[in-house]
């Protein structure tokens, strides 16, 4: 038995901002750091919107709730951007949009719309999976209020999209471009934009647990590091807060088929053990990209965050959109023969 992401539960232990804020090279590395030639080509490669060839649909049941759910990714045209339909008899035709503006709760997994109404919950892995592959518009049907966790991690998700393809669509895509550092601190934690030339992902966790301990991950992203080094890796939680969830009415769904699960000995339950030696902090920096990814556009930046979870990365994405000096749409310019696309900024309202 297993609880779900510990979103910003468990107070790991304290250590110094500074300490870490001083090391400018995390531990952990994963990716080299591409030539400035291969950034912009994989900015270029991603000119236009996207969806899917076809339908595909997946079932699992929900972790907090336990229940059956099935979903169906319908494609849709450029412009939608992620849309939820629910059709479970209980909110027919009710949409919820895959938007910052969205977010109802935070605690234990993002959910969209109302938490008491009309919402959908635990759309996190999702939505990484989405900014990750680099797909911008679907028409989801949900027959319930949570989102499949599936095995805990986004790997189904990347099967169903990559069994059924990628369309291109003949609209540009927009980016967010970060123009000035904006960051925001909450207790011993805190998360950061950073102007960067491509998307950048820096994330570090500091847990008391010696399971977990400090892990860090620092990577330029792009759809190949999702699929092999970010993908795969699941939802964790501590045994000894199951019982507390339960109580509460959460992590219904939770097992060791969804969750890493670390017992009262510091070991690892699961049978097969770990998929990454460091999967606790690739699994952050799934949910940093799925919160992200709310946004509505890809960003073009650096994200740093210590000792983050679902809370941290929304408010930090608040401070960034709330400030229209902090960031600006940009597209890519009409590229001549020869020549790598430079992105130009588009005079648009964004509206939050
Ligand atoms: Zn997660």
């Amino acid at each position: 038995m297993a609880v779900p992401d510990h979103g910003d539960g468990p107070e790991p232990v304290e250590q110094g901002i500074a300490a870490a804020a001083q090391s400018s090279s995390v531990h952990g590395v994963t990716s080299a750091k591409p030539e400035p030639a291969r950034r912009r080509q994989g900015i270029e490669l991603q000119d236009h919107q996207t969806t899917l060839k076809t339908r595909v649909s997946l079932s699992g049941i929900g972790v907090h709730s336990g229940e059956a759910v099935t979903v169906h990714f319908n494609p849709a045209d450029a412009g939608t951007g992620i849309v939820f339909h629910r059709i479970d008899g209980l909110h027919d035709g009710a949409e919820v949009k895959a938007l910052h503006s969205e977010i109802g709760a935070t605690d234990l997994s993002t959910v969209l719309g109302d938490p008491a109404g009309v919402h959908v919950a635990t759309v996190e892995h999702l939505m990484a999976t989405v900014v990750g592959l680099g797909i911008d518009n679907l028409a989801i049907e949900i027959d319930g209020a949570e989102m499949p966790i599936l095995d805990g991690s986004a790997a189904e998700f990347v099967a169903a999209f990559d069994h059924v393809g990628i369309e291109t669509l003949p609209v540009k895509r927009r980016y967010i471009r970060v123009l000035k550092p904006v960051r925001i601190e909450a207790g011993g934690s805190w998360a950061e934009f950073r102007p960067h030339d491509g998307t950048r992902f820096e994330i570090e966790i500091d847990f008391e647990s010696p399971a977990i301990g400090r892990q860090s991950i620092a990577t330029e992203m792009t759809p190949d590091v999702f699929r092999r080094e970010v993908s795969r890796a699941r939802t964790f939680g501590f045994m000894k807060d199951v019982e507390r969830l339960w109580a509460a009415g959460y992590a219904l769904g939770s097992s060791l088929e969804n969750s890493v699960v670390i017992g009262d000995d510091a070991q690892i339950i699961n049978v097969g053990g770990l998929r990454y030696p460091d999967e606790f902090v690739r699994h952050k920096l799934l949910d940093a990209m799925g919160d992200l990814a709310l946004a509505g556009s890809r960003f073009i930046g650096a994200f740093r965050s210590y000792r983050g979870g679902h809370k941290l990365n929304a408010a930090a994405l608040q401070r960034l959109l709330s400030d229209r000096t902090s960031f600006e749409l940009v597209e890519t310019a009409r590229r001549e023969r020869g020549r790598s696309a430079e992105m130009i900024a588009v005079n648009a309202p964004y509206t939050l």
